[in-house]
């Protein structure tokens, strides 16, 4: 296995090596229970494929998939019971944002009031 993946935690934790809480899956993405959550639910969807670190690598090509992460944020957010109250999608980009984990994931927050501005 390429050396990126090994040492990527989301790669590890995705394929097995390093325990996760998965909340939902498929072909393209796997979300799992942050480690360190913001909110009362926060879950981060992160796609299978370690080809990009950010939004900042994204193509025309990736369009189907960041469709696809959209489209999982307000399903997950559903089956976690946040979809009413309301919840938000969040992607941290590059270091001003707090990326601190360069495999693009998008975060999905909830279950309490989440003020505007973010910090
Ligand atoms: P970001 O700062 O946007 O790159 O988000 C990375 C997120 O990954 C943070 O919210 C961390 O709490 C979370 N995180 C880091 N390591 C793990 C892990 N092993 N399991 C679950 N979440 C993690
Ligand atoms: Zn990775």
């Amino acid at each position: 296995m390429e050396n990126i993946e090994q040492s990527c935690i989301f790669c590890s934790i995705i394929a097995g090596d390093v325990p996760g809480e998965v909340v939902y899956h498929d072909d393209q993405v796997v979300a799992i229970k942050d480690a360190n959550p913001q909110a009362p639910v926060h879950v981060l969807l992160i796609p299978r494929e370690h080809n990009l670190e950010s939004l900042n690598d994204a193509s025309k090509l990736d369009v189907s998939l960041l469709g696809h992460l959209l489209y999982t944020a307000a399903k997950v957010a559903n089956q976690m019971d946040i979809a009413e109250s309301g919840y938000r999608v969040v992607i941290n980009n590059a270091e001003a944002a707090g990326q601190s984990v360069p495999h693009l994931h998008v975060h999905v927050l909830g279950g309490r009031h989440l003020a505007w501005p973010p910090g």
